[in-house]
């Protein structure tokens, strides 16, 4: 099926665009997405497929939709990075000192299991590789 817009490429995405305060369905190719995307982010970052602002973005903590990591990029960068260094300080109740490396490892583990499965749902698929990545650096560790 044909770009709805340009009527020349594939469409690609089906994406919500405004036409008169009403949100229309559309499929568009790749470049026109593009387009409309670009034309969007000097008025107010928002994302056209699930119209999600970058205030919203910032005040629910995560992507709305697929496409909002590609408009929110940087946004959701320093969110990760906020999150993880928030979790990383209280992780479970039994302090550091009285578990044994192997304990740490497995949970660590755990956590990156979840992390992992949270990526893939969230398509978000740079992030789900650094996580197998370091998985599979713990797991290098807990054979010793
Ligand atoms: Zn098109
Ligand atoms: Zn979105």
């Amino acid at each position: 099926m044909l770009c709805e817009r340009c009527k020349q490429r594939p469409a690609v995405n089906e994406v919500v665009v405004m036409e008169q305060d009403v949100p229309v369905k559309k499929r568009l190719c790749r470049q026109c997405t593009v387009e409309l995307m670009t034309g969007y982010v000097p008025v107010v970052k928002r994302c056209p497929t699930c119209q999600m602002t970058r205030q919203d973005l910032l005040r629910v903590r995560k992507a709305g939709c697929a496409t909002c990591y590609t408009v929110f990029r940087d946004e959701l960068i320093k969110i990760t990075r906020q999150y993880q260094q928030g979790h990383d300080h209280h992780i479970g109740s039994v302090p550091d000192q009285l578990r044994t490396p192997h304990e740490r490892i497995e949970e660590r583990l755990e956590k990156l299991a979840g992390e992992l499965t949270r990526a893939v749902e969230q398509e978000d698929y740079e992030r789900a590789a650094r996580i197998q990545k370091e998985m599979k650096q713990l797991e290098g560790q807990g054979d010793v």
